[in-house]
């Protein structure tokens, strides 16, 4: 057996940054790593999980199944490392990964040589794994294996370290306790300084009728997501109750002529909605015009949608034909239908009951043969009562109301229609990012959404943009100014690995920090003091605002300290 040199050359910094990261809401029943979402579990469970799995699998498999379960969290790690430590020397983010694996409990690490040079493309790494949880399920659990045991420890090392130093790097352990050796020993090299990377990559894929089942099923998932979402549309997406309902009215609705008259807040998807309504219709062959009420000025808005002849107006320098007349034989969706002026509310009443109209300007009828599929976040009921608009066009409208929910009254559907604008943006950035982190996710469930499904389309969209490949969105890319949550009452780890109140830890720590920097208590105040100016550009009354007191007060304490400005 080899031996090997237990003086580590490495050493490690502090830890509080990744200690920071641990959040406990006992009282949610969630406890937050970074933005990932974590649980604890008895290792027991797992060593009951890792037996079934083999016996179900055989060894091979799911020494593979064990592997991938590694990669997936060290991939994840290697990022949240270069985020912490943006500013810390290419070693110490390394090590972060290390740390990591110890303080979630996995194994201590303890770094013999690591040798990295990213410009180079240069990576090698020897650690020691000590008190592995894996090897301890063999020695409790499942007895000796014949090979190395600590296989998703190894997942997790091969992933942290090629995410890190953005090439394949493959680790092998080439001791290991799991097997009767005296230690857990890993090296890791770039994966073509291995003989034989090819077979050991093997296990980094999934089993191929798995895989294939996969494939299957996403084919089956993308054909039913083009019937059902003609032109990457997102209607139907949804198992809310309230969404569902509403989808099987429009859907009988879909096949006739009624005229529709869709409610609900901005953003809801309304004109979606009208656009599935037209292709589920027999006019799907035929034009589908969406025309914005709102968009166009007053005076010119019965031209636009009922066409205008030469010289009807100045301007009208040669006839045209409005939106109606181009949507002949299909669907015409009028949104904002209430911005109507009088005038072509008349017109749009003879078009819904006599089937005609006239140009602006023109004596001459024109048949006519469109169907109306109306919107309004207003209340149509409302702006008759006020005079705004005529009650007989209301009840004509009025024949088949749907009522959007508002994707708040549906959160539940949140998480499909995320999944929905992801695929649809990945594919316009050509991109691929792991999607959303878990504290993302929770953020756009208890956010109102006042924009509704499209502000959460403009908000996936940021996080795309904003998110490397192979990266989770994260709550700052997701949101420019994320929802205010409430952090006070999170439990976090102390330094001495107590459970304390998160607030009541930051002051402590604050504290702490203070007592360590040996500063009296003016000193204290003279820094919060210029500190204040400096945010208020130096503005003594906005310094005084800062901190709570009024500016003569302030004056006072600047003459006092000597601080006035210099
Ligand atoms: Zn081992």
């Amino acid at each position: 057996m080899a031996t090997f040199s237990t003086l580590p050359s490495v050493s490690y910094t502090d830890i509080q940054d990744l200690t920071d990261q641990i959040r406990f809401q006992g009282t949610e029943g969630k406890i937050w790593f970074g933005e990932q979402r974590v649980m604890l579990m008895q290792v027991s469970s797992m060593a009951a999980f890792r037996r079934e799995i083999t016996n179900a699998m055989g060894i091979e498999q799911a020494k593979g199944f064990f592997l991938r379960l590694g990669y997936q969290s060290g991939l994840r790690d290697a990022e949240l490392a270069r985020k912490l430590r943006p500013n810390n020397s290419e070693l110490d983010i390394f090590l972060a990964g290390p740390q990591l694996h110890s303080l979630k409990g996995m194994v201590k690490v303890i770094p013999l040589e690591i040798d990295i040079d990213q410009d180079n493309r240069h990576f090698y790494g020897e650690l020691e794994w000590v008190d592995s949880f894996e090897v301890e399920i063999c020695q409790t659990e499942l007895g000796l294996l014949d090979e190395p045991a600590c296989w998703s420890l190894l997942g997790y090392a091969c992933a942290y370290a090629s995410s890190f130093m953005k090439q394949e790097i493959l680790f092998r352990e080439i001791s290991c306790r799991g097997c009767g050796d005296e230690k857990c020993i890993i090296v890791g090299k770039p994966a073509d300084e291995w003989d034989d990377a090819d077979s050991f990559r093997g296990y980094f894929k999934a089993d191929p009728t798995v895989g294939e089942l996969y494939d299957l099923q996403s084919e089956l998932n993308s054909y039913n997501h083009c019937i059902n979402n003609q032109e990457e549309q997102y209607y139907g997406i949804g198992q809310s109750l309230s969404y569902k309902k509403v989808c099987k009215m429009i859907d009988k609705a879909a096949q006739g002529k009624v005229t529709v008259l869709l409610l609900g807040e901005t953003g809801v998807g309304k004109e979606v909605i009208a656009r599935s309504v037209h292709v589920r219709s027999e006019r799907s062959d035929k034009p589908f015009i969406a025309v914005n009420c709102a968009a166009i000025p007053h005076d010119l808005i019965e031209a636009e949608l009922f066409g205008v002849e030469k010289g009807a107006f100045t301007g009208a320098n040669q006839s045209r034909a409005g939106r109606f007349e181009r949507a002949n034989g299909g669907t015409i969706f009028l949104d904002e239908v209430i911005e109507l002026t009088p005038r072509a509310q008349a017109s749009l009443l003879r078009v819904l009951q006599e089937n005609e109209l006239e140009r602006v300007g023109d004596n001459h009828t024109r048949k006519i043969d469109v169907r109306v599929i109306a919107a309004t976040n207003e209340s149509l009921a409302k702006a008759v009562e006020e005079g705004r608009f005529r009650a007989d066009l209301y009840y004509r409208l009025n024949v088949f109301p749907a009522s959007i929910p508002a994707l708040r009254e549906r959160i539940e559907d949140l998480p499909l229609l995320a999944e929905h604008f992801l695929e649809k943006f990945h594919r316009e950035y050509n991109k691929r990012t792991l999607g959303l982190s878990d504290k993302a996710l929770q953020a756009c469930l208890h956010y109102k959404w006042p924009g509704n499904i499209r502000e959460l389309e403009n908000v996936i969209e940021r996080g795309i943009i904003l998110t490397d490949n192979n990266d989770i969105i994260d709550l700052e890319s997701l949101f420019a100014i994320a929802p205010v949550q409430d952090n006070t009452k999170d439990n976090i780890i102390n330094t001495e690995g107590n459970l304390v109140s998160s607030s009541n830890y930051s002051q402590q720590h604050w504290a702490d920090q203070i007592f360590d920097n040996n500063l009296s208590l003016d000193e204290v105040e003279n820094i919060l003091i210029k500190s204040a100016i400096e945010k208020s550009n130096k503005s003594i009354s906005g310094a005084a605002r800062l901190l709570n007191m009024t500016r003569p007060t302030l004056a006072y304490r600047l003459k006092k300290a000597n601080l006035l400005c210099q």
